[in-house]
């Protein structure tokens, strides 16, 4: 068959330049991996005379190119010039993109004007601030409780997991998870194949070496070998090789002021987790001995050993101000948020849990705008009894509350619930098509929702729905699920996603049966822009004024309730737009509601 091809095919050559400064790694690797294989010829790159199947994101990293490095990309078979043209763009294209996207908004979020007495290391910032505090070397203990869970299952486990967040990075680990071998059964096996992976890998491929270890970990942790890390009790500044994502959670309750990653790179799984949680954290490769005192500066990308006096009264200075800003948003999360002319805007919480239930309460959410039912059971089937008491607890923290039904499809899946494989699952089964495949699983959540009601003023939302037939069939069900029972439903409301570009020109039909309604605008935006969120390569703006078209249309044509429960709701730079557009309400997650309401203050 090669050879077939090499005789009838002619092939297609390019050079790439690898001018991403990071080099070759696995975030774009994996990005490009996805455009490769939607190719029926062969795509292969060359690199000092070793040639690698362009498909598969092991065999590019083998080439062990680096910055600056010239490699050759070459494709042959059917569609191999439409290949290289597009191939050759995606890939210059990913290497001017490949850097990690928020730690860019982070970079612009601090005004940086100061400097210090002395010169200081270099590091690279992972999360923005300052901390002044010792050093210390963290230890870990191993503890071990062995799990009824076959390596199989929980590489599942893990993978699906990987599934609950969106960034970059844990696209480039699922990739990885696929490719590890489906004969290996035991955890030894996976730790041997690891190993292997690991030590074949070029010296500039840290990075990726630290996702097989997250892997590992992550596996070994679900199957019952857990490492725990030891922190002082005393304020310190901790540093570590690398740590783990439950060793962030541990950090984040704790006196650790900042981290040093020596070993880590600023795309890692660990750097990301560290930016999301705020911690001020850095990479630098250095060994600091127990008790130094440091200023870890990562808004001038310096680390400073035993600093002057002046030097720490200056960092206090600066570390006042980032603080105040945060007392700003802590001192008036509670209270109501009204712009400079008056609008009074109402900011709830996106929510899927008890957890997040208690974080969106404590950051200041007057209600929740969005529960995300299918988070709340991920591993197998509740049942009603315990989607009740879930319910009934998440319930009695706030007066108000919008529930979604389960949304599993696209990007979610759930393990009981079994949706044929599927070439485009976006456009696929989702959202409230479920009720066509699993009406008894709906009607369960939909009598636990009514059970854990008690007559409070509980909203339900159909998520996707694109026609109006389809919202009367799901309501219908509703209250059929409901007469079945004999359960009095007349103070739940019933209401509905945006999300399909379809619903925002028939509002005026919808606007007759629906009692309110959210704008999904992440899927808006996927299925507006016709670009899959989560893409490897392509993203929307949903900043942009044809975006912003759309939602204004939508707020011209609905005389319901209308919030917004999208992604966009808390960025910063479209808020004051959404609210000139006259949104009122909106629904963000709990991490960014007192951020969102001061900001909104400011408008
Ligand atoms: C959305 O689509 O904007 C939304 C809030 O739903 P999800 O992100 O859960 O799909
Ligand atoms: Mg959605």
């Amino acid at each position: 068959m090669k050879a077939l091809k090499q005789l009838f095919y002619k092939k297609y050559n390019h050079s790439l330049t690898i001018s991403s400064p990071n080099g070759l790694h696995l975030r774009p690797v994996a990005k490009f991996v996805n455009i490769s294989k939607q190719y029926s010829c062969d795509v292969v790159f060359g690199f000092n005379n070793t040639h690698k199947n362009a498909k598969n994101i092991n065999s590019i990293l083998e080439l062990g190119a680096s910055y600056q490095d010239i490699i050759t990309l070459s494709t042959q078979g059917k569609d191999a010039k439409k290949a290289i043209e597009v191939l050759s763009k995606e890939f210059e294209k990913i290497m001017q993109e490949d850097i990690p996207s928020s730690e860019v908004s982070q970079k612009q979020s601090i005004e940086v004007s100061h400097s210090y007495d002395e010169k200081g290391e270099d590091i690279k910032a992972i999360y923005e601030g300052i901390a002044i505090s010792f050093a210390y070397n963290c230890t870990f203990t191993n503890t071990k409780s062995i799990q009824n869970i076959s390596l199989q299952e929980a590489i599942k486990k893990f993978a699906y997991k990987l599934t609950e967040t969106k960034e970059d990075i844990f696209v480039a680990q699922k990739a990885l998870l696929e490719e590890i071998p489906k004969d290996i059964q035991t955890l030894k096996g996976l730790k041997t194949y690891i190993e292997t992976q690991i030590s074949s890998l070029a010296p500039n491929m840290n990075a990726k070496a630290i996702d097989y270890q997250d892997i590992l970990h992550g596996i070994s942790d679900i199957m019952g070998l857990k490492t725990k890390i030891d922190i002082p009790t005393k304020e310190c500044i901790l540093v570590c090789d690398d740590l783990l994502p439950s060793q962030i959670q541990t950090i984040k309750n704790s006196n650790v002021k900042g981290v040093i990653l020596k070993k880590a790179s600023t795309s890692s799984h660990s750097a990301i987790l560290l930016r999301s949680e705020g911690i001020v954290s850095a990479i630098c490769d250095m060994d600091i001995i127990n008790n130094t005192p440091i200023l870890l500066d990562t808004t001038l990308d310096k680390l400073i050993i035993n600093p002057s006096t002046h030097s720490l009264q200056k960092a206090s200075t600066i570390l006042q101000k980032i603080n105040l800003k945060k007392e700003q948003e802590e001192l008036h999360k509670y209270q109501e948020t009204i712009t400079k002319d008056g609008k009074c805007i109402d900011v709830l919480g996106n929510i899927q849990d008890i957890n997040s239930a208690l974080q969106a309460k404590d950051a200041g959410a007057s209600s929740i705008g969005l529960l995300r039912s299918e988070f709340m059971f991920t591993q197998s089937k509740p049942t009603l009894q315990q989607q009740t008491k879930l319910y009934t607890q998440i319930f009695d923290m706030f007066d108000e509350i919008t529930v979604r039904t389960l949304d599993v499809g696209g990007d979610k899946e759930l393990p009981y619930i079994d949706i044929p494989k599927e070439s485009n699952p976006f456009l696929g089964i989702r959202g409230i098509r479920l009720l066509e495949i699993v009406p008894d699983i709906i009607a369960t959540q939909l009598l636990a929702i009514y059970k854990a009601s008690s007559h409070k003023p509980i909203k339900i939302m159909f998520p996707m729905i694109s026609t109006l037939q389809e919202f009367i069939k799901a309501k219908e069900f509703a209250h059929k699920v409901a007469q079945e029972h004999n359960i009095d439903i007349s103070h739940i409301k019933f209401g509905m996603m945006i999300e399909v570009p379809l619903v925002v020109f028939n509002l005026f039909l919808f606007d007759k049966v629906v009692d309110f309604y959210s704008i999904g605008s992440n899927d808006l935006a996927q299925y507006s822009f016709a670009i899959q969120r989560g893409h490897p390569s392509l993203a929307y703006d949903e900043s942009l004024d044809e975006f912003l078209e759309i939602i204004s249309y939508i707020k011209k044509h609905t005389s319901k309730p209308l919030s917004i429960c999208g992604e966009m709701a808390s960025n910063p730079k479209i808020i004051k737009k959404l609210i000139d557009i006259g949104i009122d309400t909106i629904s963000v997650s709990p991490a960014n509601i007192a951020k969102i309401k001061e900001e909104i203050r400011n408008v």
